[in-house]
């Protein structure tokens, strides 16, 4: 079967409904219109659908002709709260939401992707499970873990997953791959300092927390530069910073807010250890204290296997009009490691850059424009994927 053939001749089809959903972007865990609205496709096209799982989330069943495996494969459906600001004729409805991460394409193709598998039915081995997740971009329980809570990855338990995430920072028709470690784990962190107020004239007689901040913010950047493996990456950013009400008070306390992303568990272990331990070290020194807190449930590191990944890439291979290219990880967060953890499968990329086309804003941009003309290889890529692994194992 020609899966790219039939993926072009639905790809007017996928753009419209890609443009549709740009059109109604809804922000993490307020993905009711987009939830009915892929829920209302995949049953048109046949598909059992479960709607509400674990929140706003869909699985859709499609079980092929043939004995085989089960594949699960998952777009995500939330948007990101940002004025669009991008030059397309299909614009945000909705003030100040935007598919700025492209998650409407995710939906799109996989949509596609529902279509050609549901009308290669007979032919099609083992189960396809069509997974829409809610909150990806929402950090902490996201979407992907309540939705597995609530039994999205069994009856029948799925063997091998599969996401794709749309990249505007590569080349458009251009699949970026990689086994083991993939994205990091986003571990979000809040400190409070906590020093004596008084006079700006008379430090002495105060602990001035602003102070102690400061050497805490340069104290932090010591540790990946002076304590932790060169070798593993480690990356800490204090991106929040608040304190005092006025120019001549030495405020009581002061408020950090920051990220590390880490790809592996020991290292990350480690990490916050040492943050913990630095900023402790710090406050004391000049006489403060310090608490320290990170976010629970923080997503955890995405992780492809290895074997399912090069599987993958001989699928990938055969898309006539594209190229397969290894590639280095991303220090961004993803729940589909969630998945990841339940069985295993890759997240992959596709490049939806095109200079030529005014396609040049990263993922997260106002700006961010997605050349479409790559959706109808995402589509017939998860197809592909679905269909292959459907089989493995099982004799023709
Ligand atoms: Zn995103
Ligand atoms: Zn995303």
């Amino acid at each position: 079967m020609d899966f790219l053939a039939e993926a072009k001749k639905i790809e007017p089809e996928i753009i419209r409904t890609r443009r549709a959903l740009h059109q109604h972007p809804e922000l993490s865990y307020h993905e009711v219109w987009t939830s009915k609205f892929v829920s209302d496709r995949l049953e048109a096209l046949g598909i059992h659908v479960r709607r509400g799982v674990g929140g706003n989330g869909v699985v859709g069943t499609l079980k092929g002709g043939v004995d085989g495996k089960v594949v699960a494969l998952r777009a995500d459906m939330d948007a990101l709260p940002i004025t669009e600001a991008a030059d397309v004729g299909f614009r945000s409805k909705i003030d100040g939401v935007m598919h700025a991460c492209g998650h409407d394409t995710h939906m799109a193709m996989l949509l596609g992707a529902a279509e050609i598998l549901a009308r290669a039915q007979a032919e099609l081995h083992g189960t396809v499970k069509f997974l829409f997740q809610p909150a990806e971009e929402h950090g902490g329980r996201g979407g992907a873990l309540p939705m597995i809570e609530d039994g999205a990855m069994l009856d029948p338990k799925v063997d091998y997953v599969f996401g794709l995430h749309i990249d505007g920072d590569r080349k458009a028709g251009e699949f970026g791959v990689r086994g083991g470690p993939v994205m990091a784990a986003p571990d979000t962190f809040k400190i409070r300092i906590e020093g004596r107020g008084g006079h700006g004239s008379a430090p002495h007689k105060t602990i001035d927390p602003v102070y102690i901040a400061a050497n805490v913010i340069l104290g932090l950047q010591g540790i990946s530069s002076r304590m932790m493996d060169p070798v593993r990456p480690f990356v800490i950013t204090v991106g929040s910073v608040h304190a005092g009400t006025k120019e001549n008070i030495i405020p009581d306390y002061a408020e950090l807010e920051g990220t590390i992303r880490t790809l592996d568990e020991a290292t990350r272990k480690s990490a916050k250890r040492k943050v913990a331990g630095v900023v402790g070290g710090l406050c004391r020194s000049f006489g403060g204290s310090a608490h320290v807190e990170f976010e629970a449930d923080a997503y955890p590191v995405t992780v492809n296997d290895p074997k399912t990944t090069e599987r993958a890439v001989k699928v990938l291979q055969r898309i006539r009009g594209t190229r397969v290219k290894r590639m280095e990880p991303i220090l961004g967060g993803e729940d589909f490691s969630r998945f990841l953890q339940k069985s295993p499968g890759t997240f992959y990329f596709l490049g939806a850059a095109n200079p030529a086309k005014g396609c040049v804003y990263p993922n997260h941009s106002s700006k961010f424009k997605a050349d479409e003309d790559v959706l109808k290889y995402g589509a017939a890529s998860l197809a592909m994927l679905a269909f292959e692994f459907g089989s493995q194992g099982t004799p023709r």
